[in-house]
């Protein structure tokens, strides 16, 4: 996709490089692999399981030519990432209703464009979505969730600036109900400095809309930015310390040459990544698939 070119570029340069003037893959291509796939943002684990796999490959294959790595690699790394198992947002269905989506993440990773661009989608695949702007602690984040509501032409469930974030959600999932919606798509604050607060504003969140609906939400969504690298990763983790996450979406991957972190996250965090944002138009989320993505990054 055009979104990863960067990404792509800097991968398949990166490795190309490390293969150079060599015919079989040996000690130094991998040390040549290995320093390759650490600047192209993959991260000291999941780069040592990469080449533990290779090392792997090559003492059962006895002979492998440096022209088999691409394709070698490319399996391996494949191999290594978890996918979803539920495929329900890969057409924007919805498996119950109403569906909650709890949307999380720090600001400024692009929560709310990421909430915008899946109500669009959400709402083109022929559902009745509605948004909830349950960060009341920034004037500025329930401004922009109504520009994405009347640009994708959606309702919104807000209250005062500084009220109860669990009363707007659990004002949402009410509202989904009494209106009979297909998808709830719900914002939240985060202030990661805050993990205590953060942590128990979220469980409450969570509290009250299973006062409505039993086993919301359905999806708990965390938003990463993934042109911050291993950064990225470090905020998942700390992330998911404060609440349970069950996907994730990537941002910003187009203009960034970072995108190698998107293998180390989906490897290390066995999360499933189900978006990842190509840009800043309601139409620049595309759905994660492992096969695609690696296929892009070698092609
Ligand atoms: P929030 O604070 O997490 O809600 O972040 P916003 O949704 O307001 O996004 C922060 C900035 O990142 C805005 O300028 C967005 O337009 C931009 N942004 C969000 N997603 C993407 C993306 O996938 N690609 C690019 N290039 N920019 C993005």
């Amino acid at each position: 996709d055009e979104g990863l070119q960067k990404t792509k570029s800097n991968f398949f340069d990166k490795i190309t490089k490390a293969v150079a003037g060599k015919s079989t893959v040996d000690e130094e291509v991998l040390d040549n692999l290995e320093e390759a796939l650490m600047t192209a943002d993959v991260g000291v684990d999941t780069t040592i399981e990469i080449i533990e796999r290779i090392e792997q490959r090559v003492a059962r294959d006895k002979y492998v030519g440096t022209g088999e790595l691409n394709r070698i690699l490319q399996e391996e790394i494949e191999a290594m990432l978890v996918d979803s198992t539920d495929n329900a947002h890969k057409d924007f269905s919805v498996p119950k209703k109403p569906y909650i989506i709890l949307v999380v993440g720090v600001n400024g990773v692009g929560k709310t464009t990421t909430i915008g661009k899946l109500a669009y989608n959400y709402k083109k695949a022929g559902n009745n979505v509605i948004l909830g702007a349950a960060d009341t602690f920034r004037a500025a984040a329930v401004d922009q969730l109504t520009i994405w509501s009347e640009r994708v032409d959606v309702p919104i469930v807000k209250q005062a600036m500084g009220s109860d974030p669990a009363s707007v959600a659990f004002d949402t999932v009410q509202s989904a109900v009494a209106k009979d919606v297909d998808v709830a798509i719900i914002d939240t604050a985060g202030r990661l400095h805050n993990k205590v607060h953060l942590m128990e504003e979220l469980s409450k969140i969570k509290r009250v809309m299973k006062k409505v609906i039993p086993d919301a939400p359905h999806e708990v969504l965390l938003v990463l930015d993934g042109s911050t690298g291993q950064n990225a990763l470090e905020q998942a983790k700390q992330f998911m310390q404060a609440t349970e996450v069950t996907a994730l979406a990537i941002t910003k991957l187009d203009g960034t040459a970072k995108g190698g972190v998107v293998l180390s996250i989906t490897n290390q965090l066995k999360i499933p990544v189900k978006f990842i944002g190509v840009g800043e138009k309601m139409d620049d989320l595309l759905i994660f698939d492992k096969h695609e993505f690696v296929d892009t990054l070698f092609s």
